[in-house]
């Protein structure tokens, strides 16, 4: 028997042709320099162009800042290194839409050759309605947790005050006692039992405090686990999951991220909370607003921190909540819960840092907070 002929150039192209037409996901194939070789008919839909409007363009107008900037560099370091960032691992990022609007997506890339040279295939995943439902769920999940956590402290009050109420009965009725015992000129033996009361009361007092502390410790938080993070990619993700659903607000994202103060040392999903949280609360403000800008910044300093920043350009803070804006239950929204700036002050503060907010520089408002470092300095 004959082995399989192999085929011909003209059957591999019309192979691939079937493939691209027909792939689920976006399919988009690039050579070594990032130029685009082609582009499945998924990919056309999700992105807004036809295929021959992309072919032989740099991928990196599918992507928004910073990695449109950077992609050139990305492609370059794996060159030249072979250190794998993205290829056969994959990751969630956005996207950029013909209408320049950014999207959530998946992307795994692969790495093949063909006969005369490297190619490069990224499929393509538009996460937009699976974040969707992950966020209703997450947002159920907080609300659930919150309420968990009130008729959690109520059941502990309730018992709390059982507890301390045997106690602090006993120590009253060993210091009556005591003081009654006292007032005829005391005897010996009255004078025992007066010592005997007040040994009581001091047991009981100090049974109480323990009941207390017990309360104390519940009410604190576990450690975290920290480790060193890259804060674009925390932010990558975050707005992923934050810009779900603003697309027809059109916001223009502008990022400017200091590579040398890209480590952070945090607990991953809480930072990301906060970045979400923060985002969507800006996203929230800037509705109503013609421009509609979502600047996010991150810099070195102070000290051993890092400052990131969520700026908008929306309604700015209204006075009426301005001063208690980070305790519990404040909110001027009317389905708003009040909780998001309050949950982001505690998770900022138990990694040692601050958060605050000043007005943005064209109007609006800009949140700032503050994280460790996880640069290793020589
Ligand atoms: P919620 O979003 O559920 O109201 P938050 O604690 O996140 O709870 O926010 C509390 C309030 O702070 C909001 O209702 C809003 O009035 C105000 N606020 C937060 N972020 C902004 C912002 N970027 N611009 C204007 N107001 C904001």
């Amino acid at each position: 028997m004959n082995p399989p002929a192999s085929p011909t150039p003209v059957e591999a192209e019309a192979h691939l042709r079937t493939i691209l037409a027909t792939v689920p996901d976006a399919m988009v194939v690039i050579d070594e320099r990032g130029s685009i070789l082609s582009f499945s008919a998924a990919a056309e839909k999700m992105f807004g162009y036809a295929e021959a409007e992309v072919v032989g363009r740099n991928v990196k107008m599918l992507m928004p800042s910073p990695d449109r900037e950077r992609h050139d560099q990305y492609l370059e370091n794996y060159l030249t290194t072979g250190k794998r960032k993205i290829i056969g691992i994959g990751r969630v990022t956005t996207a950029l839409h013909r209408d320049g609007n950014t999207f959530p997506i998946e992307l795994a890339v692969g790495e093949a050759w063909s006969a005369e040279r490297r190619i490069f295939t990224g499929f393509i995943r538009d996460l937009t309605e699976r974040q969707e439902t992950l966020l209703r769920l997450q947002d159920l999940q907080s609300e659930l947790a919150h309420v968990g956590r009130v008729s959690e402290m109520g059941t502990l009050a309730s018992s709390l005050a059982h507890e301390l109420n045997q106690p602090l009965t006993a120590v009253a009725s060993y210091c009556e006692s005591a003081r009654d015992l006292l007032s005829d000129d005391p005897d010996e033996e009255t004078l025992a039992m007066i010592r005997e009361a007040m040994d009581e009361a001091a047991k009981q007092a100090v049974r109480a405090g323990q009941i207390v502390r017990r309360l104390r410790d519940f009410m604190t938080y576990g450690e975290t686990e920290r480790r060193v993070e890259s804060l674009q990619r925390l932010i990558n993700e975050a707005n992923a999951l934050a810009l779900v659903g603003s697309r027809e607000y059109g916001i223009d994202l502008q990022m400017s991220l200091d590579a040398s103060a890209d480590l952070v040392l945090v607990d991953r999903i809480q930072i990301q909370q906060v970045l979400v949280n923060l985002i969507r609360n800006a996203i929230d403000a800037m509705i109503g607003s013609a421009v509609r800008v979502l600047s996010i910044r991150t810099a070195a300093g102070p000290d051993s921190f890092v400052t990131i920043t969520v700026e908008d350009t929306g309604s700015g803070i209204q006075p009426s909540v301005a001063p208690q804006l980070f305790q519990p239950f404040v909110t001027s929204k009317q389905n708003g819960m009040g909780i998001g700036l309050s949950i982001c002050r505690t998770i900022v503060q138990a990694h040692g840092g601050r958060i605050w907010f000043e007005p943005g520089a064209r109007d609006g408002t800009a949140f700032h907070f503050t994280l460790p470092s996880g640069e290793t300095r020589a």
